[in-house]
């Protein structure tokens, strides 16, 4: 390398930097000797490090979606066993992952079913399928976030945080029945409801569908009024199932779990 094309060299990799063109800084030596060698014409070189920027782009917004969305970890549709809950079909589910047709107008989903029948699973596989798609999600305990705009409402920046919650396609709020009487009395979770009502999507899992929500929300008229608003463009999912992980333990019990004992004066007879 001569001396001109060395300070070449260098001058690119500070311009790279300064341009933010992570995906050609990393591609651009490597592109460049198959360019040289196969003796590309510049405009094939030139497509090549735009498009090289664009996939590095995508891969990295992926990765910040991904972190922000504090979705837990390892569950996803493909770890998803349909067959334990028949009554959610795998095609609308499916269907909802491809996000468009519910979070473009802000529609919600609910998911209803007793503890352990793969709520908070299928919710969080639904967001991490979601980010894929290139939505933006975020995944939490309802009564944290509950917390958080109590905090907010006592500092006087209530709209600001629920406004700030407005750049996820998707908030996802898991066991919202869980909220406490004294978080119920700030309501917050109604400010928050209302605000992303026909804009902004929720996907909400609760114990108990409707019956028992009277303690979410500080009077009856205000829990009318959020059952209202979640239900006027909402899908439905019943998990009336047995708890996934009480089937899990006995079916193992059941497998591996025979006494050596009995084995053993089985094998020997
Ligand atoms: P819920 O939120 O309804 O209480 P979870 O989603 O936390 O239930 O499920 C309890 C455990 O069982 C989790 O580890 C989850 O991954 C697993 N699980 C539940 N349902 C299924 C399912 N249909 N397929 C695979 N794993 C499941
Ligand atoms: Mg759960």
């Amino acid at each position: 390398m001569n001396a001109t094309v060395k300070i070449d060299a260098a001058r690119v990799e500070l311009l790279l930097s300064e341009l933010r063109l992570p995906g050609i800084k990393l591609i651009k030596a490597a592109l460049a000797e198959t360019a040289d060698k196969e003796g590309w014409p510049a405009a094939r070189f030139l497509a090549a490090l735009a498009e090289q920027e664009m996939v590095e782009r995508s891969r990295r917004r992926f990765e910040r979606h991904l972190e922000e969305a504090r979705l837990p970890p390892g569950k996803t549709l493909d770890a998803f066993d349909f067959d334990a809950v028949p009554m959610v079909s795998k095609a609308q589910v499916q269907a909802l992952a491809a996000g468009d047709a519910w979070l473009e107008k802000g529609a919600n989903l609910l998911c209803f079913g007793p503890p352990g029948g793969g709520k908070s699973h299928l919710a969080a596989a639904l967001g991490m399928a979601l980010i894929e798609k290139g939505w933006r999600v975020f995944f939490t305990r309802t009564t944290d976030l509950v917390q958080k705009l109590q905090i907010a409402r006592r500092d006087l920046v209530l709209e600001a945080a629920i406004a700030k919650l407005d750049k996820y396609h998707l908030l996802i709020l898991d066991d919202l029945a869980y909220v406490t009487k004294d978080q119920a009395e700030t309501s917050v979770l109604f400010e928050l409801i209302s605000a992303r009502y026909e804009r902004r999507s929720m996907l909400i899992t609760a114990n108990q569908p409707f019956g028992e929500w009277g303690k979410i929300f500080p009077h009856q008229a205000m829990t009318l009024a959020a059952i209202d608003r979640l239900v006027h463009h909402a899908t439905i999912l019943e998990m009336n199932v047995d708890s996934y992980r009480r089937k899990e333990a006995v079916e193992k019990a059941r497998g591996a779990g025979r006494p050596p004992t009995r084995a053993t004066i089985r094998g020997s007879s």
